[in-house]
């Protein structure tokens, strides 16, 4: 396993090859009741019908790894093994799995459907209403290995590496789904994008792909907002401007926005991107730390209200 900064500081980045014994291997294991985490030997999981055994290649780290640690977010089990965002190859393939193989370079999903809700008892996977988050429900991938539902892998084309396809798992897929299906950007529509950290440098860049313009950054931290004018955004503000509106407006040519992503999750930066939207205008919460119930977390959740002056609110709340 190629463990990039693996826990910074805690954790020390380390290449296991060879070093686990017979049927263990090397897991970084978070302990609910001392809120402590560990590198320890543990057995190498098998994968049960439906599942595939992968060979970690590499593994993100989220903000949400760093919060069930702190204890921001409540632990879910005693002692799990954390993180989402892995990369690998299947070392194994579980009964009933078709179309996978061996040696296949996969993305497992952060996430898995519960398949015994009214959603998944219907087939509609996608919906789950308890979907279980890797790293939190079940064991993640700071490990050698990881077991993945197979119906939730992504196939990693030849020429995308590994350390870039990880991230695919949350950190790009989240800020997707805001863009594309939450949002439903489409061309020429005027987007401003409220924190430009992990997540909002991807809505930045998948905004651009799908077309809008201008895409607006904004960010107190004047190396992120350059960050975002390289990647792509049109303009980039400092959120604290007080003619913060009057730019905006004269950026989309007194338009103002068709939608807004707020992924600083902050009361003030929601009303700021609340104030910015043109009629009919979208507003695209991304993030946990827009939500306070750990239970609506991967969820996506629409709520259409009456904006004053007679737009549509069109709030989603976007996990990651
Ligand atoms: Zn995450
Ligand atoms: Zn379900």
């Amino acid at each position: 396993m190629h463990t990039r900064a693996f826990f910074a500081g805690t954790v020390e980045a380390t290449t296991t090859k060879g070093r686990a014994m017979a049927g263990t291997m090397r897991a970084e294991r978070f302990h609910a009741d001392t809120k402590t985490i560990a590198v320890e030997d543990i057995p190498i999981p098998g994968p049960g019908p439906g599942e595939v055994l992968v060979k970690v290649e590499f593994c993100g780290i989220c903000h949400s790894d760093l919060s069930l640690i702190d204890g921001t977010f409540p632990a879910l089990l005693p002692e799990v093994t954390q993180g989402h965002e892995a990369s690998g190859t299947i070392a194994k393939v579980g009964a009933g799995v078709t179309g996978w193989a061996e040696g296949d370079r996969v993305v497992p999903s952060a996430g898995r459907p519960c398949f015994a809700c009214r959603n998944c008892r219907r087939g509609d996977l996608t919906n789950c209403l308890n979907i279980q988050l890797m790293a939190f429900a079940y064991d993640g991938a700071w490990a050698e290995y990881t077991v993945a539902h197979a119906g939730g892998l992504t196939r990693i084309p030849d020429n995308v590496p590994f350390e870039q396809a990880a991230i695919l798992a949350d950190a790009v897929s989240t800020p997707f789904g805001a863009v594309v299906r939450t949002g439903k950007v489409v061309v020429g529509e005027t987007v401003g994008v409220w924190g430009v950290g992990g997540v909002g440098t991807h809505i930045v860049q998948l905004a651009r792909l799908v077309g809008a313009v201008p895409v607006i950054a904004f960010d107190i931290n004047p190396a992120v907002r350059e960050r975002a004018l390289e990647l792509g955004a049109d303009y980039a503000f400092d959120s604290r401007d007080e003619d913060l509106k009057e730019k905006v407006a004269e950026a989309t040519g007194g338009r103002m926005l068709d939608v807004a992503f707020d992924a600083a999750g902050l009361k003030v930066t929601f009303e700021q991107a609340l104030d910015c939207l043109t009629v009919g205008g979208r507003l695209v919460a991304v993030g946990l730390s827009t939500v306070d119930l750990v239970s609506r977390y991967f969820l996506s959740l629409s709520v259409h209200a009456h904006r004053r002056g007679g737009g549509n609110l069109s709030m989603s709340v976007v996990g990651v």
